[in-house]
């Protein structure tokens, strides 16, 4: 595929500015019926709104994402997280949203529905989680950007934390998200080049129960949209390319009010053992495709564990479950569960961390 419906990006620019009469373009997101594609669409508010609550509840053609069959195809969107938009700048919003049936029932691709009623069920021990969203930009002929059109780069080494023409690809583009994320008020909190080059990272967090998914979907959607205007494309896939190449993961950092205090290392323990009883509960809701994906990215090799075995250690980047070192040493904190793949559902894979760790179920 090639860049044939390219403008000059400029343009744009000179109608940014113009009056919109106190009106305010909402731009509508929500989560395909692949559970991976996120989709969006425009609608104009008489007043700037406050909460969810004040934007009306919407519709779409289901049979047109995956979603719905055409004789039965209208799916409603519930307004359930409001933040700045941050291409349209102004009054001008980004309304998330949760999608329902015909029969007001959720999506099957709907996973923020259960998720919502489980971290409503643990919030007095307010579940914190932090997500590192790794990414790999793609040309738009779907080769990793920068690489050599025919044949590869230098093997992987210096390309993690890099600077230099020749050792990082697009930083342009992450750091354009960046702003764009804290403009919207995305808990964004760092970001990194990875080990494979065109390969980067952003961290959300620590958020509470269910504005991790909420966040993280978001910059999802704010990514997707900068690289628009740059003309490439992201890829979440968990391992774009095979071979001597690092994979792309969604570490998930999780603790409770009980593990961040004094000697909270003693549930944190119990946490992973807890875990360790359900690895395969887990790896079916890590990814989109119940494990199909993550087994081409927990090979054991490249900073991960396998995807048949559970193991924990402390500083250990090759086990399912990392004590950071610091926190074996104050004796608090957080774990980080290593085994989510990039393309996640943050929905699913925080719902099933609580139900395990928390809920006990
Ligand atoms: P790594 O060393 O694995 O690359 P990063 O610095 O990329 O770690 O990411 C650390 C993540 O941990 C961040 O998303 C941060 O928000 C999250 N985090 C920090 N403290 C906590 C905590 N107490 N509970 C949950 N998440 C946390
Ligand atoms: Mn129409
Ligand atoms: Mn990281
Ligand atoms: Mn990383
Ligand atoms: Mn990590």
């Amino acid at each position: 595929m090639s860049l044939t419906a390219a403008t000059n990006k400029q343009v744009l620019e000179k109608y940014l500015d113009l009056e919109q009469d106190g009106r305010v373009m909402a731009e509508y997101l929500w989560i395909d019926g692949t559970g991976e594609g996120i989709r969006s669409k425009c609608r104009t508010l008489q007043s700037v709104p406050k909460d969810p609550s004040e934007c009306p509840i919407w519709n779409f053609d289901g049979s047109s994402t995956y979603q719905a069959e055409g004789s039965n195809s209208d799916m409603y969107l519930y307004p359930c997280a409001i933040f700045k938009d941050p291409f349209r700048r102004g009054n001008n919003r980004l309304v998330l949203c949760d999608v329902y049936k015909y029969n007001k029932k959720p999506a099957d691709t709907n996973q923020r529905f259960s998720c919502k009623q489980v971290m409503d069920k643990a919030k007095d021990e307010k579940p914190w989680f932090g997500i590192e969203q790794e990414y790999t930009i793609l040309d738009c002929d779907g080769h990793p950007f920068g690489w050599p059109k025919n044949g590869f780069p230098g093997p992987q080494g210096p390309y993690y934390c890099g600077v230099g023409a020749n050792r990082v690809y697009g930083r342009d583009i992450v750091e354009a998200h960046y702003k764009a994320c804290l403009y919207a008020g995305v808990d964004i909190c760092g970001c990194n080049a990875e080990v494979m080059p065109a390969q980067w990272e952003f961290q959300v967090g620590p958020s509470e129960g269910i504005n991790m998914g909420d966040h993280l979907w978001v910059a999802r959607y704010i990514l997707h949209r900068v690289a628009e205007d740059f003309g490439v494309i992201v890829t979440l896939d968990p391992k774009p390319m095979e071979g001597d190449w690092n994979g792309a993961g969604a570490h998930t950092n999780y603790s409770t009010k009980t593990m961040r205090e004094k000697d909270g290392i003693k549930a944190i323990e119990d946490a992973i053992e807890r875990l360790s009883h359900h690895h395969v509960r887990h790896i079916k809701a890590y990814d989109p495709r119940e494990g199909k994906d993550n087994e081409r990215r927990l090979t054991g090799l490249h900073e991960t564990s396998s995807i048949h075995d559970f193991s924990a250690g402390i500083a250990n980047r090759g086990a399912s479950i990392r004590i950071p070192r610091q926190v074996a040493e104050d004796g608090y904190g957080y774990l980080e569960d290593r085994r989510p793949s990039s393309n996640c559902d943050p929905y699913a894979v925080t719902e099933v961390i609580v139900r395990t760790t928390l809920l006990n179920e």
